[in-house]
């Protein structure tokens, strides 16, 4: 089941369902696409026609962000629950272990993507790492990199438009990919350079908040979350129960 948030299609999952679902359609070679529907996300794309027809595709956009579940909540929606992209991240980590799948990483400095690469292989023994590039060179060599290791699963931490617009941009050449996900600064966080929020900030939903104190460049992210709650609030045609 999906609902739609300012016309994008969000799914009302829960995270083992989605790793269930997705563990099915890797034995059935279906590919997945799971992209990260947060406040900034949504605002960023939904004015965009193609974009929201190519997002809408996909089987399961998660509400990364507690804007998204409050948008659900104000009415009276179905998601039950904030999957943090990063937590997808690590459940989609094991979920390769177990399905004997190969990892590719494209995106964050080079300094950080070379720790962030030993902290994830550390933290997940014999996880599968068949190739991993920095955000920094010329996306056709990175293309080709990718095309070259033959990944089974595709992370691309570039930050967002550049992340989602690199995947549908080549999304025809990525058909052998099994699951394909924007990961933000997860990198980062892997490469214990940037801090996850401590839980008080998780568990109170303002992560967001801690991430503005560290990097104040963010500030100006808060006005788009005012529009996001605006819009969500004021707009109801913007918003629908069967996204389907
Ligand atoms: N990044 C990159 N290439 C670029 C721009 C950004 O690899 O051309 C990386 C950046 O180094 C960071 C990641 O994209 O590791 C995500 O950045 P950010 O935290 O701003 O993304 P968000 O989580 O807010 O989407």
């Amino acid at each position: 089941m999906n609902e739609k948030i300012l016309g994008i299609k969000v799914t009302t999952k829960t995270k083992d369902e989605i790793i269930k679902a997705a563990e099915k359609d890797i034995k059935n070679n279906k590919q997945n696409i799971l992209f990260n529907a947060n406040p900034l996300i949504i605002c960023n794309f939904y004015r965009d026609k193609e974009m929201v027809s190519e997002i809408n595709k996909e089987n399961f956009n998660i509400p990364d962000g507690f804007g998204t579940v409050l948008a659900s909540k104000l009415k009276h929606g179905q998601i039950k629950e904030r999957i943090a992209g990063i937590e997808m991240f690590d459940e989609l980590c094991k979920l390769s272990l177990k399905t004997k799948c190969k990892i590719f990483i494209y995106g964050a400095k080079k300094e950080n993507l070379d720790l962030a690469i030993k902290n994830i292989e550390k933290k997940y023994k014999n996880i599968n790492i068949c190739g991993y590039i920095n955000g920094y060179v010329p996306e056709d060599e990175a293309l080709m990199k990718i095309l070259k290791a033959k990944p089974d699963f595709l992370f691309v931490a570039l930050g967002s438009p550049k992340q989602e617009n690199f995947i549908v941009k080549n999304k025809q050449k990525f058909k052998d990919i099994k699951i394909i996900m924007p990961i933000g600064g997860t990198i980062d966080v892997y490469s214990g350079k940037i801090n996850r929020a401590p839980s008080f900030y998780q568990k109170t939903h303002m992560e967001w908040l801690y991430r503005m104190i560290k990097e104040p460049k963010r500030f100006k992210q808060i006005f788009t979350l005012i529009k996001f709650v605006n819009l969500v609030i004021f707009k109801n045609n913007c918003y629908n129960e069967s996204g389907d």
